[in-house]
């Protein structure tokens, strides 16, 4: 089977490939094919690219989708008021139907503005109901996937058994793969982390981890224990010399600038780990905070480095939503760039649309104004997920219907107001 995508604009975001003011680009079997500007394939499907910008789907490696029922009601909260809120007070209502129903929202939310890729950091209940909901919902959501098992604020850190059953339905080479999140030394001890980690290389699953405060990297680099597999997620409150550690072993950090600026995490670490010589990646975090676009946090990232230092250009900013996200879940040869060899995971954007035309410098405008409503078409591994503007083949109605349902049942029973009066109140130090 095979398509033709003809006469767009390519942002490739692959140095060998380059960028295309008109180009064509064919797909066989969901693999890239060949990048050129004409390709000739009369046997193939044609999707016209005209006034689009034909780019790789972007991958976040970091995003809580269970909490999406929430979508909005913590803009205002800081941190202890987001962590008792989320995980003190509706975290204990959530049933299995309630995860698959947040998950599969916020994966197609996701796809829907050209996130073809997400690692799903999962920290609600821990039974194997629960898990296995968040899973049949990414996999019914038609997206690369990573389902990261993690714990964290009172949810039981998950037994071996139990990562090992999930492993193995998921040992397959599908689009929804395994991740698994640690708590980190401070909250387990240094042993478990060790077990941890011995244990994911056995399975071959790659690590995340969420830190704040420097000291994590330093214990983990003294105990041998700094895998260029781990994913750390902000680390807003760490030191050169453990970016430059981080680096040296190979490892990644991600970071969600909008969550991290207005909670109180501090500034993103965008240019100290350029300088430390490590390629930061983006990722949302959660939508009850902030909204779920790669475009806005991207701008987020971009604006605050250019006040602190004037440091990055725009083409920074695509290359850690897209290349080297796509490295740091372990997929750098399947996906992250518009590349000969590597699964088809391509966004069209409307290039004349009045909020971006015209479209000079197609890398600086998606960044400097690229928004969701310009995503007219994702191809995820070659499959068409979502064609002139609209998702292909889901019932939006009634999973709207059913997310209404869990958010209103949940909230009943945790006994708190959807009327924007919520004001959590998080233990006093
Ligand atoms: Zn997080």
């Amino acid at each position: 089977m095979k398509t033709l995508l003809t006469g767009g604009t390519v942002v490739s975001m692959d140095p060998s490939v380059g960028d295309l003011e008109r180009g064509d680009v064919l797909i066989e079997d969901g693999v890239i094919a060949e990048v050129a500007e004409r390709v000739e394939a009369p046997d193939a499907e044609v999707i016209d690219a005209t006034d689009r910008i034909v780019m790789p789907g972007f991958v976040d490696n970091h995003r809580h989708t269970w909490q999406t029922a929430f979508r909005g009601i913590g803009a205002d909260w800081t941190f202890p008021e987001w962590a008792v809120a989320m995980h003190g007070t509706v975290k204990p209502h959530y049933q299995p139907e309630d995860v698959y129903a947040g998950t599969l929202l916020g994966r197609l939310e996701a796809l829907h503005s050209g996130v073809t890729t997400m690692l799903d950091w999962y920290h609600v209940a821990q039974t194997p109901e629960h898990e296995d909901a968040a899973v049949a919902a990414l996999r019914d959501a038609p997206g690369r996937s990573i389902y990261c098992l993690g714990a964290g604020w009172g949810t039981p850190d998950p037994v071996d058994a139990d990562i090992r059953r999930v492993r193995s339905g998921l040992s397959g080479d599908g689009l929804v793969t395994m991740a698994l999140g640690l708590r980190g030394p401070a909250a387990t001890g240094m042993d478990t982390v060790a077990r941890e980690l011995k244990l994911a290389a056995e399975l071959d699953l790659r690590t995340s981890l969420h830190i704040e405060a420097g000291g994590t990297i330093t214990e983990l680099h003294q105990h041998g224990l700094l895998r260029d597999t781990t994913t750390f997620v902000h680390a807003n409150g760490i030191g050169d010399e453990e970016l430059r550690m981080l680096a040296g072993a190979g490892g990644w950090l991600s970071i969600s600038p909008d969550v991290e600026l207005k909670m109180g995490f501090g500034s993103p670490m965008t240019g100290r780990a350029l300088a430390a010589g490590l390629r930061p990646t983006l990722s949302i975090d959660d939508v009850p905070s902030v909204g779920g676009d790669m475009f806005s946090t991207m701008r987020t990232a971009f604006a605050v480095q250019r006040g602190l230092d004037g440091g990055l250009r725009s083409r920074d900013l695509l290359e850690f939503a897209t290349v080297d996200a796509a490295a740091s879940c372990g997929l750098g040869d399947r996906t992250g760039s518009i590349t000969p060899g590597k699964d088809a995971d391509i966004v069209l954007l409307r290039a004349d649309d009045l909020t971006v035309f015209p479209v000079t410098d197609p890398a600086a405008t998606i960044v400097s104004a690229g928004h969701p409503g310009l995503v007219d078409t994702v191809l995820v591994a070659g499959r068409l997920v979502k064609r002139d503007g609209a998702l292909v083949d889901v019932d939006l109605a009634a999973l709207r219907t059913r997310l209404v349902a869990s958010r209103d049942r949940i909230a009943a029973a945790a006994g708190i107001p959807l009327d924007g009066t919520w004001r959590p109140q998080p233990a006093a130090e």
